[in-house]
């Protein structure tokens, strides 16, 4: 069966180079036929400091791995913009080959530090135009319950700060603004990851699937996420059955080494999602959903590519290098320069 991972990311491996070839060794150990490339201008956990080379490392990464990879890009956010600047911004990601848009804008600690809601009327064009361009969007909204709840946490979270306090929106919140989103742009092509955090609460998932036609969830998992489905085993079932088109594989992998974790990962997906019979996965028991394999087929690989086409946009060398040229003093995207000078020998 052939698999589509659509939410990979990179910043593991310190340079660009090593990135492509854990890309390389993933694809093949998973044998993934794609893989769609997020990028995160915002990674940090501490301090979200912009980091305006990755959008285009994620584009020559794309065209690395051509044909086998798409990218999404994250809009930039900069002191004092306005929605027309946003929405130049997005449609030069677009031109310069991007095939979508990702934001982790809707995580507790960035919305923090970005400070603008996720519905707000600065992103109002934006949304307009990928919405009417059937661009898709991948969101993270929200985080597990648990870490509004420190003294629900093992000690070691909350000596390093690991958990959201009254100053950090509320998981409610932000999925109202996520709601608000939908509400102006119910058309749009978005993709909530992890489930938006609702595995354990289908009576919402399936509102949420009934009121807008068109969103979609994705796979990417958190701790307790398969444990919750186990929990609703056959309601989950009958959810996974009827919006079969709207569910997405991702493993939210970055650029890391291939081994028993990463197999884990992978295993508890394809477990819940394959198996008949109870199984026990890492540390988990579950209650698979043993989905037949034209459903699988579509989880695994149609649905995400029924958002991008089954051809990735081609990525606009003269425009990457352009972008490249304004930010040469740094070491990934020198190299990356200098490996598309070389592709202009070849050519
Ligand atoms: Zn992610």
């Amino acid at each position: 069966m052939k698999i589509f991972d659509n939410h990979m990311h990179f910043g593991e491996c310190k340079n660009i180079a090593d990135t492509v070839q854990k890309y390389r060794e993933i694809m093949e150990r998973y044998k993934y036929e794609k893989i769609n490339i997020v990028s995160l201008p915002y990674c940090s956990e501490n301090d979200y400091q912009l980091d305006e080379t990755a959008n285009l490392c994620a584009l020559y990464l794309k065209e690395k791995l051509n044909p086998k990879a798409y990218a999404y890009a994250s809009l930039m956010h900069y002191k004092n913009e306005t929605g027309q600047d946003l929405l130049k911004q997005a449609k030069m990601l677009i031109a310069m080959g991007f095939d979508g848009f990702k934001t982790l804008d809707g995580k507790p600690n960035l919305r923090k530090a970005i400070g603008i809601p996720l519905d707000d009327e600065i992103y109002d064009l934006f949304f307009e135009y990928i919405e009417k361009e059937e661009i898709p969007y991948l969101i993270h909204v929200g985080d597990i319950e648990i870490l509004w709840h420190p003294e629900q946490l093992p000690q070691h979270y909350v000596e390093k700060g690991w958990f959201y306090d009254e100053s950090y929106k509320t998981n409610s919140e932000l999925f109202d603004e996520a709601e608000g989103i939908l509400k102006k742009f119910p058309e749009m092509n978005i993709i909530f990851a992890h489930f938006m955090f609702k595995a354990n609460d289908i009576d919402y998932c399936t509102r949420l699937m009934e009121t807008y036609p068109n969103i979609k969830f994705d796979l990417t998992p958190h701790p307790d996420m398969f444990t919750d489905f186990s929990a609703k085993r056959e309601l989950w079932r009958k959810f996974f059955l009827k919006y079969s088109d709207r569910i997405i594989y991702g493993t939210d992998f970055y650029d890391i080494d291939v081994n028993e974790k990463t197999d884990r990962m992978v295993n508890i997906i394809k477990k819940f999602l394959e198996c008949e019979k109870e199984v026990h996965v890492w540390d988990r028991d579950l209650k698979p959903v043993f989905l037949p394999r034209e459903i699988l087929e579509k989880i695994y690989y149609r649905n995400a590519e029924s958002l991008v086409g089954n051809k990735a946009k081609a990525v606009n060398i003269q425009k990457l290098s352009e972008e490249c040229e304004k930010l040469k003093n740094n070491s990934n995207i020198k190299y990356i320069l200098e490996d598309l000078r070389k592709g202009d020998n070849n050519v």
